[in-house]
């Protein structure tokens, strides 16, 4: 029999697992602040258990995290993991170290089934759906090999429950759903994964300090407004349906208006004021000065904040970077109209861990041919 992965267990559902074991709730409480506050996965350790419950757990249970397969580091601090999920699978996650945070991006599924044309994931093709255990698990990885790796210097966001194990200060206080993935198409293990992230006795980060981001499945974006409220970022990367159908399938299923709508109504409840959205640079296809013009009537009446991103390449993408000079006019054009637009910092390209550069190792399930986009009919 296979022991049952505590990683994947919600506190409300380890609660009811140990009920079932004849445990009180206050035990689920020490097990799950033992496992995500420390860090522990050998029960022998939590010496606040009886021992016939260590004992009885090391029977039945265990805390599974997904193995690593590699870890890289890039020259500006960015960690990259390629982690082993099961029969020739891996999935990427990275580390973002900033003066005022360290951000872990972290993967949903094992490849992704939305096929947009510039990004990476989508062109490795899709097998399956994460775990709870596997997305949690990421975190949970993350902050033990970062505090080896010296990377501590970070505060708690908040500080651990008063009397309840040490403060520990672990490296990764922001999470961003923006790996290898829709998180979306995985909705209860993504959303039971990320209630575990904000809780308090485990990792107590805020509904601020957690990001989804989505291609914009709509009917989705509506139960998350229920469920769970974090903040959210949507991946737009056009001003209008025709361009935004061509470079992302998704949006024949769900036009702009109607992801706009959604968005707006998410507002109701997001920690935040405002939807990012983020928008990809492509050169020749959606970078022009008139696209931003035609991005802010678009965006009109949906309070936003637009994050640029600047293409990340990979090998027969078919997509060129646009030139910086360019995206700055175009980030001009939205300030200039007095919507705050960034542009992101490219973080990690040496070793392939910037977004849209994750691969990780697919074995793709899906039927369908990678279909590629060429914007220009020129190119060598
Ligand atoms: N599936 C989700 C989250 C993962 S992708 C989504 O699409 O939002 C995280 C971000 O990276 C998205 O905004 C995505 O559009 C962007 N991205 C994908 N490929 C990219 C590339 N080659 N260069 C730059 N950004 C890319
Ligand atoms: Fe999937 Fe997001 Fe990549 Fe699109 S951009 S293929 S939704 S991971």
């Amino acid at each position: 029999m296979s022991r049952v992965n505590l990683l994947d267990f919600t506190l409300p559902q380890l609660t009811e697992w140990l009920a079932a074991q004849g445990e009180k709730p206050f035990r689920a409480r020490q097990v799950f602040q033992w496992i995500h506050q420390r860090g522990a996965s050998d029960f022998d350790a939590m010496t606040d258990l009886a021992k016939s419950l260590r004992e009885k757990l090391k029977a039945v249970a265990q805390v599974r995290a997904p193995a690593i397969l590699s870890e890289h580091r890039s020259a500006d601090g960015t960690v990259k993991w390629l982690f082993d999920v099961g029969v020739g699978n891996g999935i990427e996650t990275v580390f973002i170290p900033e003066d005022d945070r360290g951000t872990l991006c972290v993967s949903s599924q094992v490849g992704c089934a939305l096929d947009c044309k510039f990004c990476s994931t989508g062109r490795q093709g899709f097998n399956r759906d994460l775990a709870v255990g596997e997305i949690v698990g990421q975190l949970w990885v993350a902050n033990k090999r970062l505090a080896e790796m010296g990377s501590t210097r970070l505060p708690s966001p908040r500080p651990s429950p008063k009397g309840e194990g040490e403060p520990s200060p672990r490296p990764v206080s922001n999470v961003v759903m923006m790996g290898m993935g829709e998180p979306l198409n995985n909705f209860g293990p993504v959303t039971d994964a990320m209630e575990v992230m904000l809780h308090d006795h485990a990792y107590g980060l805020s509904r601020r300090r957690v990001t989804l981001s989505t291609s914009g499945v709509v009917p989705h974006i509506r139960k998350l407004k229920e469920r769970l409220p974090v903040a959210l970022a949507v991946s737009l990367h056009a001003p209008n349906d025709a361009i935004r159908s061509r470079i992302m399938p998704v949006n024949d299923a769900y036009p702009i208006a109607e992801l706009l709508a959604a968005c707006r109504d998410y507002l109701e409840v997001a920690p935040r004021d405002f939807i990012t959205f983020e928008y990809v640079m492509l050169k020749g296809v959606n970078d022009a000065p008139d696209h931003a013009r035609e991005l802010l009537r678009t965006l009109a009446g949906t309070p936003a904040k637009v994050n640029l991103i600047p293409f990340n390449p990979f090998p027969d993408s078919g997509f060129e970077r646009t030139e910086p000079d360019r995206v700055r006019l175009f980030q001009k054009i939205l300030l200039d109209a007095g919507i705050v637009a960034t542009v992101r910092k490219t973080r990690g390209d040496d070793i392939d861990a910037a977004c849209g550069q994750l691969a990780g190792q697919v074995v793709n399930r899906m039927k369908r041919k990678p279909v590629h986009f060429h914007p220009r009919e020129a190119r060598s």
